[in-house]
């Protein structure tokens, strides 16, 4: 019977463990229909890196059906996706050295999927607004994103 006890403890301390560690990450997804998976995410305060993975789950390639994720503070959404529209897909349709986005992947195609980490300690407007950049798509492939308290 003493061989056991070790292993009862431990489940013991597994079953009584306190609340789990925050989840620090989280996946979306975007299809050739031109949508989203989410319409919002709330990353919890506790996170100091959350990572993005998009995940494209379509057929289509990147040149006619890319999808990436930018993020940025909401007021300056717009003027951004209109600056990515003039970028270009090697540049993953955000404008270089653009200061105003937060994170963004890269441009992925069917069955591609990119992941991009964001610091939390950058994240100090009330909201953000993440968007696909690839021409034309912004206006349907949005969402928004908050720090949770
Ligand atoms: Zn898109």
């Amino acid at each position: 019977m003493k061989l056991w006890k070790p292993l009862a403890v431990l489940s013991l301390a597994l079953c009584s463990s306190p609340i789990l560690a925050a989840e620090c990450a989280t996946e979306i997804e975007a299809n050739d229909m031109m949508q989203f998976s989410k319409a919002s995410i709330d990353v919890p305060a506790s996170c100091k890196q959350y990572k993005v993975t998009l995940k494209h789950t379509g057929k289509m390639p990147k040149a006619s059906m890319g999808h990436n994720w930018v993020l940025t503070a909401t007021p300056d959404y717009a003027p951004v996706a209109k600056d990515g529209m003039s970028a270009s897909l090697d540049t993953n349709f955000v404008k270089a050295g653009d200061t105003r986005v937060v994170a963004h992947t890269k441009v992925v195609g069917g069955g591609e999927s990119d992941t991009v980490t964001i610091d939390t300690a950058k994240l100090t407007a009330p909201e953000y607004t993440y968007f696909c950049s690839f021409p034309g798509h912004a206006m349907m492939m949005k969402g928004t994103l908050k720090l949770a308290k």
